[in-house]
């Protein structure tokens, strides 16, 4: 089967990977291992222009500030593809939320794709937080509060707390998304972007 990270979130978009059974999704699903070589489309001067009345991005990434995990090359896609929120830790607040609400409502993107990653800076420093109780400095204290909870809920689980921590925290996101009734024309889906392999897999 012929897969590329465009087929992936148009996949997500309709349910064909999320409508897995939840009972066995207790692992991500990794794409299959002949992912292709990035192609870098829609980022010329042409494409430029024909944007330039208006756009009609397919999907809302809502993903993580980190210098590694940019939506645009982490799904090969360019100019006028993807609406990208992006704060640290993919947390949300108002703004975040009315970014999202312009894209599912006056675009009319039909998927929202919470995008989480492995070795998360701002889930490592909740993490430290809660393992040494040291004070959070000036605006990352938002940052923490928001990552605490999926962090306590999975401090006790056996293996790589800040992989679970990360993993939880990203769910919650979409959770919180899928819950308010102004995303619901919408698919909303999670998913983790691993940095050593550079797959993407839904998260369950
Ligand atoms: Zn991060």
């Amino acid at each position: 089967m012929a897969w590329n990270r465009r087929a992936f979130l148009t996949a997500t978009a309709v349910g064909a990977l999320a409508a897995a059974p939840s009972a066995a999704a207790d692992a991500p699903r990794p794409l299959p291992p002949d992912v292709p070589r990035p192609r870098h489309p829609h980022q010329d001067g042409g494409r430029r222009r024909t944007l330039a009345p208006g756009q009609d991005p397919f999907a809302v990434i809502v993903g993580c500030v980190d210098s590694r995990v940019p939506p645009e090359l982490v799904f090969d896609q360019g100019l006028g593809d993807l609406l990208c929120i992006r704060t640290a830790g993919e947390v949300l607040d108002e703004a975040v939320l009315g970014s999202v609400q312009y894209g599912v409502q006056e675009l009319g993107i039909p998927l929202v794709l919470v995008l989480g990653h492995e070795r998360c800076g701002a889930v490592a420093a909740t993490l430290d937080h809660l393992r040494t109780g040291a004070r959070v400095p000036g605006h990352l204290e938002l940052l923490v509060a928001e990552i605490a909870p999926a962090a306590r809920r999975t401090r006790a689980a056996p293996g790589d707390w800040a992989e679970h921590a990360m993993r939880a925290h990203t769910a919650w996101v979409r959770d919180a998304i899928r819950a308010d009734p102004a995303f619901a024309p919408a698919h909303i889906a999670a998913a983790r972007f691993d940095l050593d392999t550079g797959l993407v897999s839904l998260l369950p």
